[in-house]
C-alpha cells in the first residue's frame, strides 16, 4: 500500500479502538471516516490483493453476509464488517481492522453499491431482493434497481450471484439490450430464496406492462422479462446445488428465509471455489446476527428477537416466528425512518389467535393498524410489562430497528 493509505489504515484502527474504548459502540463509523479523510482512496487502497464478495439488498444482507463469510473461511480468513455498518465508512473500519487477508465479504447498503463496486473490484456482487423501505428518504425501488443495473453494466466482469424470485432484482442483474455484439454478457448464477413481498414488482421496470405469477414462476406481459431457471434452490431443509446434488442444511437462525439466505451464501462461496460440502458445516456455527434471533431467558420465559424495518421483512418475521405470545414494537426515530404508514402495507392476520402485545414509541400506530386488521392486543409501556403479562414460555419479540436496540439494550443490562 501507498505510505498515506498506510498511515491512514493505521489511524482509522486508532481511531476505532479508541471509540470502543470510550464505549461509543464499535468504532467502526468513526474509524472510518477518519481514515477516509486521510487517504480518499483508503477503500480501494485496502481491497486491493484481495478476492471480494460484496452483498446487498432490502432485507437479509447482514444475515447472508455473515453466511458467505463463515462458507468462504473454509478457505481462509475473511474479512467481513460483521456489526452492519454497512457504507464505505464501516467497509474501510473493516478491512484496516481485519489486516491483511485474502478474502472480504461486506454487507453494502443499497444506496452504496455502485460506490462501493467502483471503490473495490469485487469478484463477486449478491443481489438478495429489493423492496420499499423507509418511505420518507429511500429511493424508489424501480429507481434503486436502475442504479445497480447502470454500476454493473460498467463492469461486465464481475460475476454476479442474484435472486431469480426478485422481478426487480433479475431486471437489474441483466444488463441493458445492446446490439453490440463484442460485448460479453455477465456471468449470472440464479438462486431461488423465494420472494414473499410482491407488492413492488406487478409492474415490469423495462416495458411497464403487468408481471404474472403463477407458482413460482413470474412473466412481463409485454416483453421477454421472465424468471430464469435458478441453478441453486432450496427444498425440504437443504439446498440443491447447480449440480442437483441435495445438501441438509442445519441452521441455528429460524424460517424458511435463513435457509434461502444459507442458499445464496453458499451460492457465493462457490464462486470462490468453496465446494457445498466443505461449507455447510460452518453456517451451523453462524448463531446470532448482530443480536438478532438472540434468546435470552428472563424470569421463565424464553425471549427471542426478530428485527423487522419494512413491510417485506415483518412478513418474513411472522413466518419465523412461533406460535406464541408476540410482543410488537415500533419506533419512528432517524434510523427507523419517520414515516410508519408503511405499517397499512403489512397484513397482521397471521398474528390471529395468539397474545399479542405492543410497545414502543408509535405503539398507537400499531393499534390502529391491528384493530382494522382486527387482531385484538394488550398495550403494554414497558418490556418488563410485557414479559409480566405472558405465561412462562416463549416470547416471540419483532421490532424494528432503534425498538429492537432499545430491547437489546435492556436484556443486556440485566443478563
Ligand atoms: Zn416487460
Amino acid at each position: 500500500m501507498p505510505l498515506r493509505a498506510k498511515v491512514a489504515s493505521s489511524v482509522s484502527r486508532t481511531a476505532a479502538a479508541l471509540s470502543r474504548a470510550a464505549g461509543r459502540g464499535d468504532g467502526s463509523v468513526i474509524g472510518g471516516w477518519i481514515g477516509l479523510k486521510i487517504d480518499p482512496e483508503l477503500l480501494a487502497h485496502l481491497s486491493a490483493g484481495r478476492a471480494i464478495a460484496l452483498v446487498s439488498g432490502t432485507n437479509g444482507k447482514t444475515t447472508t453476509t455473515r453466511l458467505a463469510a463463515a462458507a468462504v473461511s473454509a478457505l481462509g480468513k475473511v474479512a467481513t464488517n460483521s456489526f452492519g455498518a454497512n457504507m464505505p465508512t464501516g467497509h474501510t473500519s473493516a478491512l484496516a481492522k481485519a489486516g491483511s487477508t485474502p478474502y472480504a465479504v461486506l454487507e453494502v447498503d443499497e444506496h452504496y453499491l455502485a460506490q462501493v463496486i467502483e471503490a473495490t473490484d469485487p469478484h463477486v456482487v449478491a443481489l438478495l431482493n429489493l423492496s420499499r423501505d423507509q418511505l420518507d428518504r429511500a429511493k424508489e425501488v424501480a429507481m434503486m434497481a436502475q442504479l445497480w443495473r447502470a454500476a454493473l453494466a460498467r463492469h461486465p466482469d464481475v460475476r454476479i450471484v442474484a435472486n431469480a424470485d426478485d422481478p426487480m432484482v433479475v431486471w437489474a442483474a441483466t444488463p441493458p439490450a445492446t446490439h453490440d455484439q463484442r460485448i460479453t454478457p455477465p456471468h449470472v448464477t440464479w438462486f431461488s430464496a423465494g420472494q414473499r413481498w410482491h407488492d413492488d414488482s406487478w409492474v415490469c421496470p423495462e416495458c411497464g406492462s403487468t408481471i404474472q405469477r403463477s407458482g413460482e414462476q413470474w412473466w412481463c406481459t409485454g416483453c421477454p422479462l421472465r424468471r430464469p431457471d435458478p441453478q441453486w434452490t432450496v427444498d425440504d431443509e437443504g439446498v440443491l446445488d447447480p449440480t442437483g446434488a441435495w445438501y441438509k442444511v442445519k441452521l441455528q437462525l429460524p424460517g424458511k428465509v435463513n435457509v434461502g439466505n444459507a442458499a445464496t451464501a453458499l451460492a457465493v462461496a462457490a464462486e470462490f471455489g468453496v465446494r457445498p460440502f466443505d461449507a455447510v458445516p460452518r453456517l451451523a456455527d453462524v448463531t446470532s446476527v448482530a443480536g438478532r434471533y438472540a434468546q435470552v431467558v428472563r424470569d421463565g420465559r424464553t425471549v427471542r428477537l426478530l428485527l423487522a424495518k419494512n413491510p417485506a421483512s415483518w412478513l418474513e418475521a411472522f413466518d419465523m416466528a412461533d406460535e406464541a405470545p408476540t410482543l410488537l414494537s415500533i419506533n419512528a426515530r432517524d434510523p427507523d425512518g419517520l414515516d410508519t404508514s408503511w405499517l397499512f402495507d403489512v397484513d397482521f392476520a397471521p398474528l390471529r389467535g395468539r397474545q399479542v402485545l405492543i410497545t414502543g414509541d408509535r405503539a398507537y400506530d400499531l393499534a390502529v393498524r391491528l384493530d382494522v386488521n382486527d387482531v385484538p392486543f394488550q398495550h403494554v409501556r414497558t418490556f418488563d410489562e410485557a414479559v409480566r403479562a405472558v405465561p412462562p414460555g416463549r416470547l416471540e419479540v419483532i421490532a424494528n430497528y432503534t425498538a429492537f436496540q432499545d430491547i437489546r439494550a435492556e436484556l443486556d443490562r440485566v443478563n
